[in-house]
């Protein structure tokens, strides 16, 4: 069903936006890929992608702090394919501090890639997605865009946002055939995951095996970290026809976390 159709997901080059794109290609979905990494492991990804499921992979390696590169990214992505049937909007990065040591250009890029840039990607997506009467829109939230822990203000800040955002474009796209919805994960043992887990271990005073047991996997009733192929799953799933009216929400994968 969503052979042939075009989708673009940033931060794609690892963790969940990755497992994204797989799950995509598996459906014959032609890819944008972007995020950062070494360029000949990301072209190897690429061609790999291309390789294995007979389709259009293209990488673009825009930042997602900057407006003028999302922007050109998204004029070049659809010139080029034709056009976005589906945007993920992924990309995003973590740090931990007491609110009183959080260091200012730490809150203004986590704000600008893990909120802002949807906007962008949004704004010049919907061109196309309107004159289509088709589109999926999908925004890789968090359990922290429902609920908060301590040291993680930016982050929790723009999760929050990110989940008014979802509910305000889905409302303004209802009757234009485009969903717009949140996934929300609990903990996927991705390299954003284990790269904070030095810096919770420092903030609480803990051991870093402490933190993963206490800290990480106390918020999941299940004991089990999220997969990526998990996520993925929900992705393809809200582009398919079953999901159509499914529009201005958010799906938890996160083991009962919210629950509580
Ligand atoms: P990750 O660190 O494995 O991947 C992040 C991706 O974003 C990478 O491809 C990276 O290159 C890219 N990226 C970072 N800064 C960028 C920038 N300025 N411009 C372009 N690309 C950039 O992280 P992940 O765990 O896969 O996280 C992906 C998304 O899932 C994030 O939005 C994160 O907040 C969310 N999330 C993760 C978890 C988790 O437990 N891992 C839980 C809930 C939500």
């Amino acid at each position: 069903m969503l052979k042939g159709k075009n989708a673009l997901i940033t931060g794609s080059t690892s963790g969940i936006g990755l497992g994204i794109a797989e799950g995509f290609a598996k459906e014959g979905v032609n890819l944008v890929l972007n995020g950062f990494g070494d360029a000949a492991e990301i072209e190897k990804l690429r061609a790999d992608l291309a390789a294995k499921y007979g389709i259009k992979v293209l990488y673009d390696g825009a930042d997602m702090s900057k407006p003028e590169q999302i922007e050109a990214m998204m004029h070049k992505a659809q010139k080029d394919l034709g056009g976005i049937d589906i945007l993920v909007n992924n990309a995003g990065i973590q740090y931990v501090a007491p609110v009183e040591e959080f260091p200012t250009a730490k809150w203004d890029a986590i704000l600008a890639i893990n909120l802002t840039s949807a906007f962008h990607t949004t704004r010049c997506a919907m061109e196309y997605m309107k004159a289509q009467g088709w589109g999926r829109i999908i925004n890789i939230a968090s359990a922290h865009a429902l609920v908060a822990s301590p040291f993680k203000s930016a982050y929790v800040a723009a999760k929050h946002g990110i989940m008014g955002f979802t509910k305000t474009i889905a409302l303004e796209v209802a009757e234009k055939g485009i969903t717009v919805n949140a996934i929300c994960p609990g903990y996927v043992l991705t390299p954003l995951v284990e790269k904070q887990i030095p810096d919770t271990a420092k903030a609480r005073g803990m051991t870093e095996e402490q933190v993963k047991r206490d800290v990480l996997l106390a918020a999941q009733p299940t004991k089990q970290f999220v997969t990526v192929e998990q996520v993925a799953g929900t992705a393809v799933f809200l582009c398919s026809d079953s999901a159509a009216s499914i529009t201005g929400t958010n799906i938890s994968v996160e083991g009962g976390w919210t629950a509580h």
